[in-house]
């Protein structure tokens, strides 16, 4: 199929990006990486009736750390997450992460903003986002705003940002030493999006032996959720005493969790799973099984 007929806008900066956006609101589309952009036109199943195209705009594709957090330009492709050096030491997990998100071809295109923006329940970002407590930075001609990503995605493909919106970057806490994270998604084969999948966040409190543990899900519901019932166990053990029976419970508190978001019994189910395996991941440094079948 061909796309619905479109104006194309090229913006080569925020600002005009910003001003396109304020003047055509909820009938504008942001082009990024195009990669899901694009099929949606081609099936039109989006129909703007404005394009712009941000994916060559200066001054949003930069990783930069200062002496707490990170700050990710919305530009920055999959493929940087993955290799990225200084992603790999202050959010190992995110680099993970890139490494599940559809096949090397997509990942050199599609960007951090694209991903996060669309908000695809199945996709692995903003699980992540939420359990590392992201930052998501929004910009528009009335000014700049932080929101959180717990309180960022809304539903089904739907966020917190306004149509005369741009998302900008996303800034996290860097890991601290003590910190760890456990990744597992269930796929049918690899390069798919997620059956069901889990990550685990656990910040080391300073000063004491204690640690926080966030788990967010994605795939298994209509949105990407947190599961505060399997982090509140997970919490309260010392990571070397997660047991068998340990990740039995946090199996069960999962399902708990996702009682009223999941699809259905079985991808809750397969939360469950994904949960007990990225921990298990988390308490034994073991390697990642790549997209069990
Ligand atoms: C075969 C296939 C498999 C895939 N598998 C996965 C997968 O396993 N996991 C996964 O996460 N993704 C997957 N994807 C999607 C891919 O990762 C996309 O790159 C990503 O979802 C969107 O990034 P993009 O830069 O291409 O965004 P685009 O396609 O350009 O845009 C996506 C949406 O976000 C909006 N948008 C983009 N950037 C911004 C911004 N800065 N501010 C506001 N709105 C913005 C656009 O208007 C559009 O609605 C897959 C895609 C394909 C084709």
């Amino acid at each position: 199929m061909t796309p619905a007929p479109f104006e194309y806008i090229r913006a080569e900066t925020v600002e005009e990006a910003l001003a396109a956006l304020a003047e055509y609101g909820d009938e504008a589309a942001i082009l990024a990486g195009g990669q899901s952009l694009v099929p949606m036109l081609a099936m039109r199943l989006a129909r703007p009736a404005v394009v712009i195209d941000i994916g060559s705009l200066a001054g949003l594709d930069h990783v930069a750390r200062d002496d707490r957090a990170v700050s990710v330009g919305a530009l920055v492709r999959h493929r940087r997450m993955e290799l990225d050096a200084e992603i790999a030491r202050a959010l190992p997990v995110f680099a993970e992460a890139a490494r599940f998100v559809a096949t090397p071809a997509i990942r050199n295109a599609g960007t951090v903003g694209g991903a996060l923006a669309l908000g695809d329940p199945a996709a692995e970002y903003p699980a992540v986002a939420l359990a590392l407590e992201a930052r998501l930075r929004l910009a528009s001609t009335r000014g700049e705003r932080c929101v959180d990503a717990a309180d960022f995605f809304i539903g089904a493909m739907e966020t917190a940002a306004a149509p005369d919106e741009l998302l900008i970057g996303i800034e996290i806490d860097a890991a601290a030493p003590g910190d760890g994270f456990g990744f597992y998604e269930i796929a049918e084969r690899r390069g798919d999006y997620a059956l069901a999948g889990a990550v685990i966040v656990r910040r080391a409190e300073t000063g004491t032996a204690g640690a926080r543990v966030r788990v967010a899900i994605f795939g298994a519901g209509e949105v990407a959720c947190l599961a505060e019932g399997a982090a509140a166990i997970l919490s309260d053990a010392p990571a070397p005493a997660w047991d068998a029976g340990l990740l039995q419970a946090v199996k069960d508190a999962t399902r708990d969790d996702l009682r009223d978001l999941a699809l259905d019994a079985f991808h809750a189910r397969l939360a469950g799973v994904a949960v007990a395996r990225a921990a298990r991941q988390l308490a034994e440094g073991e390697p990642n099984e790549r997209r069990a079948a």
